[in-house]
């Protein structure tokens, strides 16, 4: 019966209206899912939870303004496994919720640790649909900053437009809220989902982020190109920042500093890094210009 059950659950992922055959595979890959499911449940208390950091340059300033915080998880069997695997488990089972609370801390405790230096540079942490509105709720945001004395405008957060299809009352409200603390907001992979104007115009958004498939195929007289310059324009119109992510190359780089973008973040200037290594790679993307 669990494999006929197994079965079925595949008949139906694959978009129903078929019928399929159990196969072995089918209880291996839910047996790896389950034991994935458990072991990310403990990843937290024991700290296998990493951060990186990406920086992201402000062209004219000619410096790093910040950084996106990139989480990893270090197995202690299977080794560094990357967001791509973990998180969308980690959202299914809500263990997404723990996590986006300590990750919310270690970048606050980060950005106090920064303020005390006498470093200006923003973090900005990723939240999933899953977080907004109860996962993560605006006081949540607000005490930590007050806890630690930091300003919320060094905190920004990203967002995709699949938080958009949810309760969307519910979403404004956990939005405007946040966006009225002083925190910012960025629209994350923009041009990849339904880009709907609609949603720049009704929810508070400081920021979008154009996403890294536009750059790659961006070359001297293409679409992607014409896309970019399209995105960078409206921004300017509607007085949002963009910050072009994934730029590998100084050609696509040439290309976005044509088209007036100013922030770039991709592994031309830096890969993701830890935290130790983020003032070297302050100082190499100096070196830059
Ligand atoms: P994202 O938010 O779009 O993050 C950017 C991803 O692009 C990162 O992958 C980064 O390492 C990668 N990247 C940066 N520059 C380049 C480049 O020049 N070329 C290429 N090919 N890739 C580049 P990463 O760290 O593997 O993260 C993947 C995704 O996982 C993120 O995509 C984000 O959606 C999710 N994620 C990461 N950390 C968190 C988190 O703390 N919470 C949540 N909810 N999601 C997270
Ligand atoms: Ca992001
Ligand atoms: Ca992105």
């Amino acid at each position: 019966m669990r494999n006929a059950e197994m079965a079925l659950e595949h008949a139906r992922l694959g978009g129903g209206d078929q019928y399929c055959f159990f196969k072995s595979i089918m209880a291996r890959e839910a047996a790896h899912r389950r034991s994935l499911e458990n072991a990310l449940y403990f990843a937290v208390r024991h700290k296998e939870l990493i951060l990186h950091f990406q920086p992201i340059v402000d062209l004219p300033a000619r410096r790093m303004a910040g950084v996106e915080a990139l989480i990893r998880w270090e197995h202690p069997q299977l080794g560094l496994i990357p967001p791509d695997v973990f998180v969308p488990l980690a959202e299914e089972t809500g263990a997404i919720v723990d996590i986006g609370l300590w990750l919310l801390e270690v970048v606050v405790q980060q950005l106090a640790e920064w303020k005390k230096q006498g470093i200006d540079r923003y973090i900005s942490i990723n939240i999933s649909a899953r977080q907004i509105p109860d996962g993560l709720p605006p006081i949540t945001l607000i005490e930590m900053c007050s806890r630690y004395g930091v300003d919320p405008a060094n905190l920004a957060i990203e967002i995709t437009e699949s938080v958009f299809m949810g309760d969307s009352n519910a979403v404004k409200v956990w939005l405007d809220t946040v966006h009225e603390s002083g925190f910012r907001i960025y629209l994350d992979d923009f041009g990849t989902g339904y880009s709907s104007l609609s949603y720049i115009k009704r929810f508070p958004m400081d920021v979008l982020k154009v996403d890294k498939s536009f750059v790659r195929d961006m070359n001297e007289n293409n679409s992607d190109r014409t896309l970019v310059e399209a995105i960078i324009n409206m921004a300017r119109s509607l007085k949002l920042d963009v910050v072009a992510e994934g730029v590998e190359s100084q050609r696509q780089l040439d290309l976005l500093k044509e088209a007036d973008c100013r922030y770039i973040q991709g592994y031309y200037f830096s890969r993701p890094v830890t935290v130790e290594a983020i003032e070297d790679a302050s100082r190499r993307i100096e070196q830059f210009f």
